[in-house]
């Protein structure tokens, strides 16, 4: 595999992780929204049945009802509506969810902050609905949340006044004052969030390096360096997996080797040798659709199937075997390459290393003909198929 493919397939896998991890805090964050707007409808009532008939209360009860309670709760819950049809959208992507979710919450915060303006400390609302967009580590999400706040708090001071007790922004310069300081904070609580992101980002991309150097180790380890392709630990590793699983009963095991491959290098020096390894493992991974190949060690590979019966893994492993046959070499066309074949499938009571026996037993016949192709019977002496 090369290096770009690895880097990708690395990324792919962590960055997946990634997006579960947004999924799932998408959804903490769409709960919080819940929670904000049903403790304030529980606040709101518990307010009303405190101040309803004080001093504190000037307007009837039924208009105070209206505008404190049944105005704000009915557009907070069908903000809610809003973001339980994204979540469950089939047209929206996570990232278009996760904007509406985030922007929904600072409606929500502008509707709690035009009705309760009069409270200083309820400016802070907003400071929830950014911090909550920093998991996401999207500086143009936590960017437009900020300016969505800070305009929402602009507009509700100086355009909406549902609260005529309070003092207007303009009356005095302690309110102007009150509210440039607000303003202020938020936009230093903004830039603080940013800084935050920063470095989130920073440590997820020396993670996402780690991942890759991990990965790329992993690769080097189980690869043949030779050949490119999967190696003898590899192989164990891939059997003691299917070992674990219920698909071992569908494996079947061929050990392929190449004939009379000692006098190759004799007569051709090794790097003919090695040629003749890396063609050979070419054709196997051209092959590669119904099975995984492995270099075992020397000249001797091996074709785990899965799922396959043995007809087509013989039929597999004849097309290889005349493939080999028909193989030339540029620089040495001289040499004609011969491999041979001994298969074996899975049976009751046996386990990986078994397997691996009885396919090297059908090899063994396999070779007393050569460029051959053998399965492993019970009673091998006498039962052996060979094919040519
Ligand atoms: P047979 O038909 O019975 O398989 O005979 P063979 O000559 O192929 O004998 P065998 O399979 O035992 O020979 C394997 C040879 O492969 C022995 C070793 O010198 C050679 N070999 C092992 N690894 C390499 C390698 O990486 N490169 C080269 N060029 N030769 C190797
Ligand atoms: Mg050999």
């Amino acid at each position: 595999m090369k290096k770009e493919n690895l880097e990708t397939a690395s990324l792919t896998e962590m960055e997946k992780g990634d997006k579960r991890i947004d999924r799932d805090w998408l959804l903490l964050h769409y709960k919080t929204t819940i929670g904000v707007v049903v403790f304030a409808v529980i606040v709101e009532c518990l307010l009303s049945l405190l101040f309803v008939g004080s001093d504190l209360v000037t307007i009837p009860t039924e208009r105070y009802i209206f505008k404190y309670i049944a105005v704000p709760s009915s557009l907070n819950f069908i903000c809610i509506g809003v973001e339980t049809w994204a979540l469950r959208s089939k047209y929206l992507s996570q990232e278009q969810k996760i904007y509406t979710v985030s922007l929904v919450f600072v409606f929500i915060c502008f509707v709690l902050f035009c009705v309760h303006s009069r409270l200083t400390a309820i400016y802070y609302i907003f400071t929830g609905a950014i911090m909550l967009t920093t998991i996401y580590a999207d500086y143009w999400l936590t960017s437009i949340t900020a300016a969505m706040s800070i305009i929402s708090i602009a507009v509700s001071e100086i355009f909406i006044r549902w609260n005529p007790m309070k003092p207007y922004v303009f009356d005095s310069m302690l309110e102007f004052g009150d509210f440039l300081v607000s303003i202020l904070v938020l936009f230093a609580f903004s830039a603080a969030c940013m800084v935050v992101i920063r470095f989130e980002k920073k440590k997820n991309e020396a993670s996402y390096q780690k991942e890759i150097e991990r990965y790329e180790l992993k690769q080097s380890i189980n690869r043949d360096e030779l050949t490119g392709i999967y190696n003898r630990k590899a192989m164990h590793e891939a059997l003691g997996a299917l070992e674990e699983q219920d698909s071992f009963e569908t494996c079947i095991l061929a050990t392929a080797d190449i004939d009379y491959f000692k006098g190759i290098n004799d007569s051709w020096g090794h790097s003919a040798g090695d040629w003749c390894l890396k063609e050979f493992a070419r054709i196997l991974t051209e092959n590669e659709r119904h099975y995984t190949p492995f270099r075992y060690g020397g000249d001797e590979f091996c074709l785990l199937f899965e799922n396959v019966t043995m007809e087509e893994a013989v039929s597999i492993c004849d097309r290889i075997r005349r493939q080999v046959e028909e193989l030339s070499l540029k620089d040495h066309p001289q040499i004609k390459l011969t491999a041979s074949f001994g298969l074996a499938a899975y049976a009751p009571y046996i386990d990986a290393t078994r397997l691996f026996i009885h396919s090297d037993h059908a090899l063994y016949d396999a070779k007393k003909l050569r460029n051959s192709i053998c399965i492993y019977e019970k009673d091998r002496l006498e039962k052996s198929q060979w094919m040519k």
